[in-house]
């Protein structure tokens, strides 16, 4: 007889929506794919090298994390990392893994991983509670030196033979691209807040997700069956009859639904008393473009492109960019492209661009900063955008602007790159509009002197709430913190519109914040010129706008910035909305 299964309901928090239903494929923390490979015997001592040498960056590593731990961990941590250097120093799996190098000649990592998981299945059989709380510790440090041996190329992806849903603690931007996303039916994460990467990605993938559900990686085991409710941030694990009748008749509702709301496609976006509002995409991927298509975007208002570059073992060509740029502009002609420059730093760390370790990586060298302190990157970015201009609706956006004096600088650095295509004789659009990315408070206050060197400004919600209230938005500890409401940042985005409209710029706002159906009344009311959202999200918020009038949503915001407390907004948005579309909100 098959053991009794465990059956719980986990509460997270909603980061993509929709329902999956499958059996779980659990990733143990980071993803490290293992193959194995026969060498010849001339490199064989190569392969003993890499394994030396990986033994070494490893705990170099930890010395370095262990630095950093003390003052969270105290004695406990130094415990552990007493653990990881014996298991690093342990000599009979050193003498184990170069024996079998030499005799089995196997590529490093294969033979490594091999003895770890024969101690690791060892420890798991133990009787003795403490030797079984180590196998995790194996696991970590088994992962950290084969990653160091790969030379941190990772390959993820992975023995899943059918679709599944991955469970892991955490998944990072460059986990998460690197998934092969037709074998993904869902994501459920132990950490992650709504906003953070990881979750935008899931979103544009159009896979539903819960993060922040705190332990869920201990709680399934592969081959589980679990229901995953990407709306309501919820997981039932090894789900009863009755769950799996309600939740498949509810993806059912779903599916039909949307059939609905698709049927505005290709209506314009419009109140009904004749305010138009741009509705434009967000995209991160090539691949984004068959949603966009599908759901009638009237152009992309962010096109996040690092991908291009997490995506890579190496910096990509001026040339690569350049292609993708171009396709991409082509293919929406001739609504516009917005494209926001590299915003790599904080979550999003390419493997090959060097950027410090740093204690606060979100304040620190990211996005307008790395690009300002490593012009040859930024450079290269902003000669393919502008090649790729010439077909006349692509504008350029510069993300986490945080003062004037980067303005400017980018500013002068794109004019420089005009007047390099000008003296090659190579063209491009000469008035390319662009603009500034208002994600951080400091950019919202001075709103209106930014406002008077760009074309348009483009709220950041994101960021802007994360660094208004101070809470990280990719910890689930504090994300009952991270919320559309709060009165501070709903006085900083109208800040902005205004004095953008003073200023005669248009504002739009990029940010998760436009993605959220309950939202979309009241910033139509706030004055905002254009949404953009990710794609699969674009036919319900068009029906809203389709279905109201500027003058009531207008009558909404006046109301909203009465309240005074952030629950108080939330209790009446809640209200107004689900009293309209009780559909789908
Ligand atoms: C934002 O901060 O709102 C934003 C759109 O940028 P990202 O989510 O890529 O940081
Ligand atoms: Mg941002």
């Amino acid at each position: 007889m098959s053991p009794k299964r465990l059956h719980l309901r986990m509460k997270g928090v909603a980061a993509s929506p929709g329902i999956a239903i499958g059996q779980v494929y659990i990733l143990t923390g980071n993803i490290v794919k293992v193959e194995q490979r026969d060498i010849d015997a001339l490199q064989v001592q190569a392969e003993v090298e890499k394994f030396k040498t990986a033994l070494e960056l490893t705990k170099n590593d930890l010395t370095r994390i262990q630095s950093k731990a003390k003052s969270k961990m105290g004695k406990e941590g130094d415990k552990l990392f007493d653990v990881y250097r014996l298991l690093l120093e342990d000599v009979s799996i050193i003498d184990e893994t170069i024996e079998r190098i030499k005799n089995e000649k196997k590529n490093a990592d294969y033979i490594y991983y091999s003895v770890m998981i024969k101690f690791q299945e060892m420890l798991e059989a133990a009787t003795d509670e403490y030797f079984v709380g180590r196998v995790a510790d194996i696991r970590d440090v088994k992962q950290r030196v084969i990653r160091h041996i790969q030379g941190e190329k990772h390959s993820f992806m992975l023995q899943i033979d059918d679709k599944a849903v991955i469970v892991a603690r955490e998944l990072t931007p460059l986990d998460t691209v690197q998934l092969d996303r037709s074998k993904v039916l869902a994501f459920a994460t132990d950490v992650g807040g709504k906003t953070s990467h990881a979750a935008i990605m899931a979103q544009s993938l159009q896979i539903p997700s819960v993060v922040g559900l705190k332990n869920i990686s201990t709680m399934v085991q592969t081959g589980d069956t679990v229901i995953v409710n990407g709306k309501a941030g919820e997981v039932i694990i090894n789900p009863t009859d009755d769950e799996l009748t309600y939740y498949h008749q509810a993806q059912a509702k779903i599916k039909s639904l949307r059939e609905k709301l698709e049927t505005v496609v290709k209506l314009p976006c419009r109140t009904v008393d004749g305010k138009d509002i741009e509705l434009a995409a967000n995209i991160e991927f090539p691949g984004d473009m068959e949603a966009v298509k599908r759901y009638g975007a009237r152009g992309i208002g962010l096109f996040r492109t690092e991908y291009q570059y997490l995506a890579k073992a190496e910096l990509p060509t001026e040339e690569e960019q350049y292609k993708e740029y171009y396709s991409i502009a082509e293919q929406m002609h001739p609504d516009t492209v917005i494209i926001r420059t590299l915003d790599i730093g904080g979550d999003k760390k390419p493997k090959f661009i060097d950027i410090p370790e740093e204690d606060n990586p979100f304040l620190g060298l990211r996005a307008i900063r790395y690009c300002l302190d490593n012009p040859a990157v930024f450079k290269s970015q902003l000669r393919a955008i502008l090649r790729a201009s010439v077909l006349g609706n692509i504008k350029i956006l510069l993300p986490m602007i945080s003062c004037m004096d980067e303005v400017m600088r980018a500013k002068a650095i794109i004019n420089e790159v005009k007047r390099d295509l000008r003296n090659e004789g190579i063209s491009f659009d000469e008035s390319i509009g662009y603009g500034a990315m208002i994600e951080v408070p400091s950019a919202a206050i001075i709103a209106d002197l930014i406002a008077k060197e760009v074309e348009f400004l483009s709220i950041g919600t994101n960021d802007l709430i994360q660094y208004t209230l101070a809470v990280d938005r990719g910890n689930e500890h504090i994300s009952y913190l991270y919320n559309n409401y709060a009165l501070a940042v709903l006085r900083l985005i109208q800040k902005v519109i205004n004095a953008g409209h003073e200023q005669g710029v248009w504002v739009g706002m990029c940010g998760e914040m436009a993605a959220d159906p309950k939202m979309t009344m009241l910033l139509v009311g706030m004055g905002l010129d254009e949404l953009s959202v990710t794609p699969s999200i674009l036919p319900e918020i068009k029906t809203i706008i389709r279905s109201i009038s500027l003058k009531e949503t207008r009558h909404i915001a006046e109301k909203v910035f009465k309240q005074t407390s952030s629950r108080d907004a939330e209790k009446f948005i809640t209200k107004v909305t689900q009293k309209r579309f009780s559909d789908f909100i």
